[in-house]
């Protein structure tokens, strides 16, 4: 069948292969459990009072090879906010650990994820995934719900990064439930009732190094290696085609290694923030996974973390690739059965140091419009952008509009927040223009290289932060607004106050630089 032509939910073909491959547990009770002996749970998905489809990304949906008008139907936001099963779904919660803030934590699993099946598609299957859509034996003191403001940041977030070229889950729907959900918000004990809502994610597979590292904690070695051959030959295939056994466990590991450093990277030249990067919230396909307090640097501060319960900085701006190491290193202790020696992981672990630099260096360049990389030059940039208030989305992208020769403070004036301080990068916009003719660089490939790199467009905190404050009013338009210039982030042609740096009144404001982890 040709897979554009599905136009009805029920064409929807899935293909539940982890269900099939990866043992389940026998107990089916809903209930708080530590899981041992198995990966997957039946659970089924709690139905909510009046589940309403109010955000779609097509091009999700034109991955599934979904109609838009099926979309539009009821039946659509009924399965998509987990009140009914399409035939061949099969809701499963997943068991994981994790080393959260650098502690092992034991059990944690998809307290509030329910993967619905593997939809076949003609890029492969894909899992989708209800956040939101109630309790699962992993739910602990929880309840198994998300908030509407949570749903909007990562529908919003996880789509944008898909469009700015960052790996990332994906997101389909983002329906309300008409179900108030308890949070406080600011851990204050002044909880108030937020409205429900529930986001169908969707990626090819959630497998997080969480999952590895359970199996490694509870000694089931044999699970262990039948949960690693499993991903192997389904996520990664070339390695599976080429290599068997121990070779294919380490070429394995260097590739999750490889990945994580690409995608922090990506990050890293966006200027995207994760907030929470526990072992459980890193995907073995170096996706960005589980949006929560998570921020785009507006001033340039490496020390910056969005996340209110992370005073230490364990995960600021400068951190993540550091971090990215460390957890990759929890995933090598949790393989190493598997291995019987240290020493190949560990240098798996050391090349992550070198591939991470290379790329950053390469990233770095590109994002100057540079032949090559100049150590130098970017040193010195990012002195500048230490000592000055200066925001990155703006300098980055003005840094490559009109000619080199006319490089001004003016021209760059709007990316400093303190007005005045502009004329501070003058000494280094001359050092720029030295470099850019030392390396014969055409002016016209720096221009489309540099518009191609470093985008004009982000859900920045605080615009996301209104589209938020609106729709909790039950007005959707400031997140349609977002999601279409989300879609094409290296465009200069969106309206002008989409694009401006941060206002000052969102300086300190909740949910503009600084989020909690409340969801
Ligand atoms: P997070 O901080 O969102 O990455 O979540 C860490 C762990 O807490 C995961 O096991 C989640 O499934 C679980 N969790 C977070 N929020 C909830 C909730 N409202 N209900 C149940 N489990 C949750
Ligand atoms: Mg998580």
């Amino acid at each position: 069948m040709n897979i554009a032509t599905r136009t009805s939910l029920e064409q929807l073909q899935f293909d539940n292969r982890s269900l099939a491959a990866l043992p389940v547990d026998p107990v089916t009770e809903n209930r708080r459990r530590q899981v041992t002996g198995a990966i997957n749970c039946l659970v089924t998905p709690t139905p909510c009072p009046a589940p309403a489809l109010v955000a779609m990304a097509h091009e999700v949906a034109g991955l599934l090879g979904l109609d838009e008008a099926v979309c539009q139907s009821d039946r659509f936001a009924r399965v998509f906010a987990g009140n009914e099963l399409l035939p061949g779904m099969q809701p499963h919660a997943t068991c994981y650990g994790g080393h959260q803030f650098g502690n092992w934590a034991g059990q944690l699993g998809d307290g509030r994820a329910i993967n619905l099946g593997e939809v076949v598609t003609d890029a492969g299957r894909l899992m989708l995934q209800l956040k939101g859509a109630g309790e699962t034996p992993f739910s602990r003191t929880a309840d198994g719900l998300a908030v509407l403001r949570s749903s909007v940041r990562e529908f919003l977030c996880s789509e944008a990064m898909h469009h700015l070229g960052v790996p990332t889950t994906r997101a389909l729907s983002l329906c309300t439930t008409g179900q108030g959900v308890w949070r406080d918000m600011f851990y204050d004990g002044r909880a108030k009732q937020e409205p429900g809502a529930v986001v169908c994610r969707v990626a090819p597979t959630f497998l997080r190094f969480g999952h590895f590292e359970i199996l490694a904690a509870r000694r089931e070695t044999e699970l262990l290696a039948q949960l690693v051959d499993f991903t192997i030959r389904e996520y990664f295939p070339d390695i599976a085609a080429t290599a068997s056994g121990r070779e294919a466990v380490l070429l394995w590991f260097a590739e999750v290694c490889d990945r994580t450093a690409a995608m922090i990277v990506e990050w890293t030249r966006v200027g995207f923030v994760h907030g929470v990067m526990n072992t459980d919230n890193m995907s073995i396909l170096g996706l960005t996974i589980d949006y929560g307090p998570y921020g785009w640097l507006d001033n340039y501060d490496a020390d910056w973390t969005p996340n209110t319960s992370d005073p230490g900085g364990r995960y600021c701006f400068r951190n993540q690739a550091p971090i990215a190491q460390w957890n990759l290193l929890q995933l090598a202790n949790a393989i190493h059965p598997l291995i019987g020696e240290a020493a190949p992981l560990e240098a798996c672990l050391n090349a992550f140091a070198s591939t991470y630099t290379r790329r950053a260096e390469t990233m770095m360049a590109a994002k100057l419009g540079l032949v090559q990389f100049d150590e130098p030059l970017v040193q010195s940039l990012l002195a500048l952008f230490a000592a000055t208030e200066v925001d990155m989305t703006l300098f980055y992208r003005q840094l490559g509009q009109g000619d080199a020769s006319e490089l001004s403070p003016e021209r760059l004036a709007e990316a400093f927040y303190q007005p005045g301080e502009a004329h501070r990068c003058a000494v280094w916009l001359d050092q720029y223009r030295a470099t850019l003719t030392a390396q014969g660089v055409n002016e016209a490939d720096r221009r489309s290289v540099m518009r191609r790199t470093n985008p004009a467009f982000l859900p920045r905190n605080y615009l996301v932060q209104q589209a938020i404050d609106d729709a909790e009013a039950g007005d959707f338009r400031q997140l349609h607004r977002l999601m279409d210039a989300a879609r094409r982030p290296y465009s200069d042609d969106h309206p002008p106050e989409l694009l401006a740096r941060r206002p000052d009144w969102a300086r300190e404001r909740a949910g503009c630089s600084q989020l909690s982890c409340s969801s």
